[in-house]
């Protein structure tokens, strides 16, 4: 079969995960394209998908992505029933170079010149200080380096500590500061429990206390 080379629709890109903005993008967010509640962001250090080595590592950079439906990845833009994009016209700058058939133009940018939360908060706004102080209590790195020990010798009761300490701090957090819970994953990203996923660990909520499991190997 001939390997396409055009732009068919198919939508499996915008399936795999909404863009990761770049500094193109600011105007996007500026003019109300895209709102505050509708970005994740993948903290420094965290795990994020690479598309170069198609693994899930460390992102070296703190990146704003556009956020999934449901639980899931496929873009918030994404019009299932048309199979197009909310938003072509005004589509991110990552969305314009792709071009699945030869990747290379998107790769070559990847980490490169991305947009980061304080571009998008007036720097005299208190919430800088407290994304700071859950930055140093709730280190991304720390997490997906404890993680990457595949859930076979990683140290259960230091993960357990930042996954409590990460809730406690985002919900000491929010009702200091009155903060919309729709800017959470905005504000502070994902909260660490719901990164274990596929990790072979589970977090499991005992009298509002959280407690981390091995899962049990099948058969
Ligand atoms: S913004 Fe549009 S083109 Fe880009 S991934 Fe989302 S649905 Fe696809």
């Amino acid at each position: 079969m001939t390997p396409t080379k055009h732009c068919t629709q198919c939508g499996t890109c915008c399936r795999k995960g909404g863009p990761a903005l770049s500094r193109e993008d600011l105007d996007l967010v500026r003019q109300g394209y895209i709102r505050h509640d509708q970005l994740v962001t993948i903290r420094h250090g965290e795990l994020g998908y690479n598309p170069g080595t198609d693994r899930l590592e460390p992102v070296p950079v703190e990146l704003l992505k556009v956020r999934g439906k449901g639980g899931g990845w496929t873009c918030l833009f994404f019009n299932e029933a048309h199979n197009d994009c909310a938003m072509y016209a005004h589509r991110p700058a990552t969305c314009r170079i792709l071009q699945c058939w030869q990747p290379e133009a998107l790769l070559a940018t990847i980490y490169q010149n991305t947009l980061r939360r304080a571009d998008l908060i007036n720097p005299n706004d208190p919430i800088l200080a407290e994304i700071e102080r859950h930055e140093q209590a709730c280190p991304g790195r720390v997490f997906s380096d404890l993680l990457a020990q595949n859930g076979e010798t990683a140290d259960l009761a230091r993960l357990t500590e930042l996954v409590q300490a990460d809730l406690d701090l985002r919900a000491e957090i929010a009702e200091k500061t009155g903060i919309s819970p729709e800017l959470e994953f905005f504000l502070f990203g994902r909260p660490f429990f719901k990164q274990l996923a596929g990790s072979g660990i589970e977090s499991v909520a005992v009298g509002g206390e959280i407690r981390l499991e091995r899962r049990k190997k099948q058969g």
